[in-house]
């Protein structure tokens, strides 16, 4: 049900975009997940099309991308990449990683024809 929530903000989203542009029809909506999300890209392909179902976005395909976490580390002080919370820095080893970015879902793109 997570996911269903989240089809839902982007398809509000979509449809504020499409108004602001004036678009009768959406043909595609891009999507940057973050590593860290603890989204399910499958689940919520499946939430996109019920969802979007009466919507300016009916039909749409949903492109997800895939973005690398982010993180600080406190034992050298860089900025780093990781692909899980768990993960150690890069550089030194070290666990003390603060999360700073790809946690999060954004509409990166709207498609219209
Ligand atoms: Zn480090």
């Amino acid at each position: 049900m997570h996911e269903l929530a989240l089809a839902q903000s982007v398809v509000r989203i979509v449809e504020e975009e499409a108004a602001r542009r004036d678009v009768n029809a959406v043909t595609a909506v891009i999507l940057e997940v973050g590593a860290l999300s603890c989204v399910d890209p499958h689940a919520l392909d499946f939430s996109f099309g019920a969802a979007t179902r009466g919507t300016i976005a009916a039909g749409a395909s949903l492109k997800i991308e895939r973005t690398a976490g982010a993180a600080r580390c406190f034992d050298c002080d860089r900025e780093v990449e990781v692909t899980t919370r768990a993960a150690a820095c890069p550089h030194c080893g070290s666990h003390k990683l603060m999360i700073t970015g790809g946690d999060d879902l954004r509409v990166k793109a709207v498609e219209v024809n």
